[in-house]
């Protein structure tokens, strides 16, 4: 059997999650904006799951529109708000150079064709950024502030109670990416943060939906435009027939990860223990301040390791991520640890271990003992001279 550590890839569907997913996709299959019953169950669930994330993130339902992942939640909360900074002259935005692709790219459309400048804040070599660092780049220009809530290859929270309680005097928007955030750390409930980009699949909710919650800021909202023209679904924002099953799986699984945070918590605790002794005990050095971490990601570097001949080599036996491969489709080193000072020759050692409540902390000692036989008699090894 294979071991399953890629967690911050993506989870499973829960499978009470699946059983509501199921219900809206066959039982109450109805269009939720039509007005007939129909209808009317469809819409019940969409609003039920707009009140599961309101819960969880302490915003109103109303606030809640429902996207296709926190890609899209991303590319809305930023060339959204684009018309905004033209309008009032405000074409300054802070972000920081460890965060995902779905943030840096519509920066750099704006940057590239819509004459915003836009300051990239670096982390220190712990893998967070510095609030105060952060703070000192907003200038009375800014419109906007974009910082991740936990960083995808390294599990590395970053300060994001802090910018909230420095940026309340500022008029900037705050946006926080909190794709792998949910149930793991609270910040995200800050009411300074405006925009919050969610995804379910990271949470054992469906791939394919997400949620932008777009917070007032006394009683208004965020002057967002919409990036697609349709319908009118999701107050103009975000238009096109609501996916009512997978919206409902998301509320599910939002609410379960929310109501079972200790639990769960416990459990990725045993097992980072386990997964902890048997790396160090293989050389590993762990990548990014692990005081702030996320107890379900370990981002290791094992000197002397090819981390892609390895990821190859343990593919029948574990599923894990390494340093290079920041895309699926690319083997580019990781924007993330050259941001933190790796130089392109370590990323290539670089492991990234994620798991979940449901990970046996037994499974992984065995794999990894493997791991520790295979490392040089495979070709898993680099001359470590060189490394
Ligand atoms: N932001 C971060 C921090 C992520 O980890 C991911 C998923 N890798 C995304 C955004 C994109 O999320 P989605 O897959 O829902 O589009």
């Amino acid at each position: 059997m294979v071991i399953y550590l890629d967690c911050a890839a993506t989870t499973p569907v829960d499978p009470e999650v699946l059983e509501v997913v199921n219900h809206y996709m066959v039982e109450e299959f109805g269009n939720a904006g039509s007005r007939h019953l129909f209808g009317a169950a469809a819409k019940r669930g969409v609003e039920r799951a707009r009140e599961q994330i309101a819960e969880a993130v302490a915003c109103d339902p109303s606030e809640v529109i429902f996207t296709s992942g926190a890609t899209e939640s991303n590319n809305l909360a930023i060339l959204g708000l684009a018309d905004e900074g033209e309008r009032t002259g405000r074409k300054h935005i802070v972000s920081t150079e460890i965060e995902h692709k779905s943030v840096l790219e519509p920066l750099r459309h704006l940057a590239s064709r819509r004459g915003f400048e836009v300051t990239l804040v670096p982390p220190n070599s712990g893998g967070w950024v510095d609030p105060k660092a952060l703070v000192a780049r907003v200038r009375r220009d800014t419109l906007l502030v974009s910082i991740m809530s936990v960083n995808n290859e390294t599990g590395v929270i970053q300060p994001i109670q802090e910018c909230s309680e420095a940026l309340r005097a500022h008029e900037a928007y705050l946006h926080v990416d909190a794709a792998q955030a949910l149930g793991k750390v609270t910040h995200i409930e800050h009411s300074r943060i405006d925009l919050l980009s969610i995804s379910g699949h990271k949470v054992f909710g469906p791939k394919g939906v997400g949620s932008l919650v777009m917070r007032r800021r006394a009683w208004e909202d965020p002057p967002l435009a919409p990036i697609m023209f349709g319908g009118g679904q999701e107050r103009g924002l975000r238009p096109g027939t609501l996916p009512v099953a997978i919206i409902a799986g998301l509320g599910k699984a939002i609410e379960m990860c929310v109501a079972s945070r200790q639990s769960r918590s416990l459990a990725n605790q045993a097992a980072r223990q386990s997964l902890r002794r048997v790396l160090l005990a293989l050389g590993a050095r762990v990548v990014g301040d692990e005081a702030r971490s996320v107890e379900s990601i370990i981002t290791v570097e094992i000197p002397g390791l090819d981390g892609e001949a390895a990821m190859v080599a343990l593919r029948d036996y574990v599923a894990i991520s390494n340093g290079s491969a920041c895309t699926s489709s690319s083997r580019a080193p990781s924007h993330v640890f050259s941001a933190m000072g790796y130089e392109a020759e370590r990323t290539g050692s670089i492991l990234r271990l994620s798991w979940s409540h449901n990970t046996q902390a037994s499974a992984i000692e065995g794999v990894f003992g493997k791991l520790s036989t295979m490392r040089y008699q495979e070709g898993l090894s680099r001359d470590v001279t060189e490394a």
